[in-house]
């Protein structure tokens, strides 16, 4: 009887089962590529999807400015990821019908004594050294371009290809565009558990029910040690790293429309009249306190570069906790483990980086082919 239904109805090629744990922007999206190729997807999440680090952001998209020297494979990423970032918004957008606010004004970063000004030219030099797109701007040339920097902005580098996204929106954006394609978002679920049968990913634990899956995605963000069921050597080893943050609402019209990287304080406009200044870098492990210094700190950083600040409203404060590893570098790829696939510890950068490990993971999983940009970045390197 079974072989004559067979007969009659062709064979489906079976769907792979891929879990995600954790749905941030980075579960998210490679979450939306896979359903939209067909895959069945179940990203879990212990809170709400994107109200973790993707929700806490600044959306600086940033890999000139935050350059450093020591991490050439990083800044080739975080290069790729710019690069990669207008077709992907506009394919997210286009899935979502939800707009990201993807603003090119560019990025300054300026100084304000001389103290400050060594440092810049020093940053400076090291970009020009990587060939970097970058222009000194005396402290006058940087007033042209924005009209409110204190008089006391000595010079300014201009990062003019550093932009920035609505991080917010964006993490709406890629819950619709995941949900469209079938994708099934388990919101207030914890994993609890990976379960692994000789040296292989079966499946998860969630309370005490074991779901199986084909494939497992990590990317659990700060949280990502926490799961239980990994040997040491392969738990990530990401802590939380704090960063406090205030939004004060601008003026009409805006008072500022490049991101401004200032000695202390970063200040990033956003296209509905907030303007987020950041961030706190704290090593308090998972404290989420919002503290009188922390917001002092940050008020006076802007203020210094902005003084018009002062007469702002406050809109919101908040902190969150961004996924750093041991090196501060992403965990990306393949384990030892067989079919467990590491996306996390993003660190600082994790909504630039959305894109490339988006499509590397993604295709990664589709075709099976290792990729030379993120080989660098194994959780191997740490083992
Ligand atoms: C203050 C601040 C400013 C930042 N500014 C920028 C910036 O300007 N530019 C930039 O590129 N990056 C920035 N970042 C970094 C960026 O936000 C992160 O790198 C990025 O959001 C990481 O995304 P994620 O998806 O890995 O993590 P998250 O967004 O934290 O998502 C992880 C998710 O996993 C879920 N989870 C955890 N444990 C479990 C479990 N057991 N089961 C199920 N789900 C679980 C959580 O609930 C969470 O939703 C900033 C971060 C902070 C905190």
């Amino acid at each position: 009887m079974s072989l004559l239904v067979e007969e009659i109805e062709p064979k489906m090629p079976l769907r792979k089962k891929v879990v995600i744990i954790g749905g941030g922007v980075i579960g998210l999206s490679i979450g939306w590529q896979l359903a939209k190729n067909s895959f069945d997807v179940t990203i879990y999440d212990r809170n709400w999807a994107g109200q973790g680090a993707s929700w806490a952001a600044a959306g600086m998209l940033s890999p000139r400015a935050e350059v450093h020297m020591q991490a050439s494979d990083l800044l080739q990423l975080g290069l790729a990821s710019a690069e990669l970032y207008p077709e992907w918004v506009g394919e997210l957008e286009s899935d979502s019908q939800i707009s990201v606010d993807y603003r090119t004004h560019g990025t300054l970063m300026v100084s304000l004594d001389r103290d400050d000004q060594a440092e810049l030219e020093h940053h400076y030099s090291m970009q020009l050294a990587l060939d970097l797109p970058v222009e000194w701007l005396t402290g006058a040339e940087a007033r042209e371009i924005e009209p409110y920097l204190s008089p006391r902005v000595t010079s300014a580098v201009s990062c003019k290809k550093d932009f920035q996204v609505d991080n917010r929106l964006m993490v709406q954006a890629l819950i619709q565009a995941f949900e469209k394609f079938g994708g099934n978002l388990l919101q207030q679920t914890p994993v609890c558990k990976i379960e692994i049968q000789n040296e292989k990913a079966i499946g998860i634990r969630v309370e005490e029910k074991f779901i199986e899956a084909d494939l497992i995605v990590l990317s659990a963000g700060c949280w990502s040690s926490q799961i239980e069921g990994l040997p040491d050597w392969a738990r990530p080893p990401v802590r939380p790293v704090k960063g406090q943050m205030i939004a004060v609402r601008m003026d009409v019209p805006t008072i500022l429309q490049h991101v401004i990287y200032a000695p202390d304080a970063y200040l990033a406009p956003k296209s509905d009249g907030r303007l987020l200044i950041g961030a706190t870098c704290e090593e308090q492990g998972f404290n989420t306190n919002i503290t009188a210094g922390g917001m002092f700190e940050l008020l006076r950083g802007a203020w210094e570069v902005l003084p018009s600040v002062y007469e702002l409203p406050i809109d919101e404060t908040w902190v969150g906790l961004r996924p750093g590893s041991r090196d501060n570098a992403p965990i990306l790829g393949k384990t030892q483990i067989n079919n467990l696939i590491m996306a996390t510890g993003h660190y600082r950068q994790g909504i630039l980086l959305t894109p490339v490990t988006c499509r590397e993971i993604s295709s990664l999983i589709m075709t099976d082919q290792p990729s030379s940009l993120i080989a660098p970045f194994m959780l191997e390197r740490f083992v």
